[in-house]
């Protein structure tokens, strides 16, 4: 994904540089702007919009999604969620090498 600058016009997205993997969830809010005749006020709120959370140590950060990034975004979340679980499984197979090589080297100083 191309660094894109800030400008008048284009705000970078997404803040952080991505290259097609992104961690974090997608939500979709729907929202009343307060107005009493409006539809949202009859039960139909505005929406849906979508929003990315994702940690940053301690801190959940939020981040709006433009409805034209929103498949790339949602696609670059799945990916890094596979990376994860990908990450998580060869650490189990690492425990697991190491040990089993910490029982053979037990059993060659018996
Ligand atoms: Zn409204």
């Amino acid at each position: 994904m191309a660094i894109e600058r800030n400008t008048r016009n284009s705000k970078r997205f997404p803040k952080t540089l991505s290259e097609g993997i992104l961690p974090g969830s997608i939500h979709a809010t729907y929202a009343r702007c307060g107005k009493r005749n409006c539809k949202c006020a009859r039960g139909e709120p505005h929406g849906p919009y979508y929003h990315r959370y994702y940690r940053i140590g301690n801190r959940i950060e939020k981040e709006y999604i433009p409805l034209a990034h929103l498949d790339d975004v949602r696609a670059a979340c799945a990916r890094h969620s596979e990376l994860q679980s990908e990450l998580r499984e060869n650490h189990r197979r690492h425990e697991a090498l190491i040990s089993s090589f910490k029982l053979m080297m037990k059993e060659l100083s018996l």
